[in-house]
């Protein structure tokens, strides 16, 4: 197909070069332009604008937020208009996904599919993806899901249902990782060391991939690079707090964690892992 995909982030950058790999025609966007590069040597165009790689059948974006995606779609030479079909992978507020439902006119219509995932999954094509949106505009992605992901989940016909389902699981991963990281803390207090805790925990009731993953970041103290960098756990925890809100539902534990987010990204900066909340509860005990 021929496609285009804007945002060549940590993410984007192994998604594209997957789709280019599956023999599709790919033309990049990225406000940063030598992070093409690599793209253009396996046979990416490189667009000049974010319009210019909307002009084909399915124009991709993987974009850091809301911000960001408000400029590649309603800035300068923004795809908004453009003939492509938009696929948002990126994860935004559920308030942005219902204005770009909103503003569907004469373009070539809008789908919300963000993913879960992390770069490695994105590199070997092992994305999960859930998706919301009509259900001919998903059908005709499926290929390119293929190229992208290991499963697609279709939430419904509302392209925000699916940012509601990855905010609610992105709460969902950072409260584990907060649980374990409070019992790892009080597991080696006591003297018993954390990574046969976490053998223990994973190999009876918890063998459940987000503990496994992040379990062993926590064990190796495996922060940096980050993965998935902590401004945007706390970008996607505000996002979360935004909907509860607009939705009247308290929900305590995320504040806690974003509290904890906070503090890790003000005590060991901005360029650790959002699992550095680990950091937090262990210094929090002494350790
Ligand atoms: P990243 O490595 O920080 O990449 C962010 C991308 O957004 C880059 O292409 C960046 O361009 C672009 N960007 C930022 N601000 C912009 C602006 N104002 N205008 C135009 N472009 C802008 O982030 P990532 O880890 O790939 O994550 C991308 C999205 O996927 C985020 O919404 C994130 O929450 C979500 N996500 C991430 C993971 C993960 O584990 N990393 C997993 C699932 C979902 P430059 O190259 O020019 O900076």
């Amino acid at each position: 197909m021929k496609i285009g995909f804007i945002g060549l982030g940590q993410m984007g950058i192994a998604m594209a070069t997957n789709l280019i790999d599956a023999g599709h025609d790919v033309t990049v966007w990225n406000r940063s332009a030598a992070k093409a590069d690599p793209l253009l040597a396996r046979g990416a165009t490189l667009a000049a604008t974010p319009a210019d790689a909307a002009q084909g059948e399915v124009v991709m974006t993987m974009l850091a937020d809301d911000a960001a995606l408000e400029t590649v779609v309603y800035g300068e030479r923004g795809i908004r208009g453009c003939p492509a079909l938009h696929v948002s992978h990126s994860t935004i507020s559920v308030a942005l996904a219902e204005r770009l439902t909103a503003d569907q006119g004469n373009d070539g219509g809008f789908v919300s599919a963000p993913v879960f995932g992390r770069p490695p999954a994105a590199a070997a094509g092992a994305l999960f993806i859930v998706a919301a949106g009509a259900d001919d505009r998903i059908d005709r992605c499926e290929k390119l899901f293929a190229a992208i992901g290991q499963r697609v989940f279709r939430v419904g016909d509302t392209p925000s249902a699916a940012n509601l389902v990855k905010l609610s699981g992105n709460f969902m991963i950072m409260a584990a990782i907060e649980s374990m990281a409070e019992a790892m803390t009080l597991a080696e207090k006591g003297g018993v060391d954390r990574a046969m805790l976490l053998e223990v925990l994973t190999g009876t009731l918890f063998g459940a991939p987000v503990y496994k993953t992040y379990g062993e970041i926590l064990v190796e103290d495996r922060f940096t690079p980050a993965g998935f960098a902590a401004p945007l756990g706390l970008k996607d925890m505000n996002l979360v707090d935004a909907a509860a809100g607009t939705l009247r539902t308290p929900m305590p534990v995320l504040g806690v964690v974003r509290d904890h987010l906070r503090t890790a990204i003000a005590q060991d900066g901005p360029d650790v892992d959002w699992a550095a909340i680990g950091l937090v509860a262990r210094r929090g005990a002494g350790l």
